[in-house]
């Protein structure tokens, strides 16, 4: 009992408090399936005075497909003097953890700390001669870089863009992979990061990490139910709430808004013959020709079966003209060479357009006029653009009475 007293002094007050702040933050992970926020409350547990203070925290995320390690938030003063002024700003405001862990949207609003820039351009290749962070992933392992030799194995990348000379990193992990890594540092106070900060280090880290997976299988499950399996572009719920909030946006801005309906021509014949599983890929692979060659801020929706719809925001009559006329000859050309049975035509499409708020002041009504016009296309001879105007509802009617 004798020995144990000396070692014991202060442990389990210290103990009691990182267990509460532990508990804090798991619950508050627990109340958000926003990846970005739960980032912000790992990394704001970690830094803040009421948590467990070290200076600096960032987070980094395995990107499988590249095998890179991505730098996703950065929580902390860029210098000492900024240090001085928050952790002031922070007392003097007499925040609680919590408080802080509220405290997301004001992040959100706030402009982007140096650090955030700088940790979200780090990309570091996970292989074994990238240095601390790398090695973290591939083994799976906390990391203290505490001695000068230490030091020596940091990548130059890392010690240059965070200037920092001593830190500790650990893995994010859940059951079966390491999903990224935490690097916290003392670069201002200069206080020792010692055995029992990387042991509570580690049992943050792991709730993160399963509280990332959910995070991550939350936004993978949602990310499908807008999408259409087969062409990866948004689906039609997806499309008709998308229109419904730039009408909107149009109607409040005083802005144009154009709607394109897109139909592939002749599809049937080419289905019947090619078979089901051909007319499949054509679908697809016209698809990602109108999500390559639309512009970045359009919203491109498969409607239907062979049937696209893209929303043009900002976007007069006459360059939605434009730009169709430029996706239509790219995908004829595309089909153009193909070999196909006698009889079958080479694929194209065939556009209409309709734009807000001439043609309609409501999501359903540009959706209609929009097919109106590309009925019209379809009527004088496909492979064609056409822009509703209002004499195309007398042709209209004049053709239907024709059949
Ligand atoms: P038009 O030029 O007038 O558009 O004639 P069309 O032959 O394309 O006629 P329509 O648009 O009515 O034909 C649609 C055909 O598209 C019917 C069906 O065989 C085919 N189709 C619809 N959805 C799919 C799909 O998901 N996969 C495949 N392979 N075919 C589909
Ligand atoms: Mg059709
Ligand atoms: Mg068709």
């Amino acid at each position: 009992m004798a020995i144990l007293g000396p070692l014991n002094q202060g442990y389990p007050d210290r103990i009691k408090r990182e267990l509460s702040i532990l508990y804090e933050v798991s619950n508050a992970m627990r109340t958000t399936l926003k990846l970005d926020q739960i980032f912000y409350m790992i990394l704001t547990g970690l830094t803040s005075h009421e948590g467990l203070g070290f200076n600096r925290a960032m987070l980094f995320l395995v990107n499988d497909k590249e095998n890179v390690l991505e730098g996703k938030m950065g929580i902390g003063p860029h210098s000492g003097e900024e240090a001085d002024k928050i952790w002031k700003g922070i007392e003097q405001a007499d925040l609680s953890l919590e408080d802080l862990l509220n405290s997301y949207d004001k992040f959100k609003r706030d402009s982007e700390s140096k650090l955030n820039i700088l940790v979200k351009g780090i990309k570091i290749p996970i292989t074994e001669d990238m240095g601390i962070l790398a090695l973290t992933i591939l083994e799976g392992m906390p990391f203290e870089v505490t001695t000068e030799d230490a030091k020596k194995k940091v990548s130059p990348i890392l010690k240059n863009l965070l200037s920092t000379d001593f830190f500790v990193t650990v893995p994010l992990k859940t059951k079966e992979k390491t999903l990224g890594a935490i690097l916290v540092d003392n670069i201002f106070t200069k206080k020792p990061i010692t055995k029992s900060d990387i042991r509570i280090l580690t049992m943050f880290a792991n709730h993160a990490g399963l509280a990332i997976e959910n995070s991550r299988l939350y936004e993978e499950t949602e990310y499908l139910s807008k999408t259409d399996w087969l062409t990866k572009l948004w689906n039609s719920g997806e499309l008709h709430k998308t229109l419904a909030k730039e009408v909107e946006k149009g109607r409040i801005g005083d802005r144009n808004l154009s709607v394109l309906m897109i139909d592939i021509d002749n599809f049937k014949p080419y289905n019947d013959s090619m078979g089901h599983r051909e007319g499949d890929e054509a679908i697809k692979r016209i698809a990602s020709i109108l999500s390559q060659k639309s512009r970045r801020e359009d919203f491109v929706a498969r409607y239907g079966g062979e049937e696209f719809t893209i929303i043009m925001p900002n976007t007069s009559k006459q360059i939605a003209t434009i730009i169709s006329e430029r996706l239509r000859k790219e995908i004829a050309e595309s089909f153009a060479s193909m070999e196909l049975p006698q009889n079958i035509y080479h694929l194209t499409i065939s556009i209409g357009i309709s734009t807000f708020p001439y043609d309609g002041a409501d999501k359903d009504t540009l959706i209609h006029k929009a097919d109106i016009a590309l009925y019209e296309a379809k009527r004088t001879g496909k492979n064609k653009v056409c822009a509703y105007n209002p004499r195309l509802e007398k042709g209209l009617f004049g053709f239907g009475k024709k059949k």
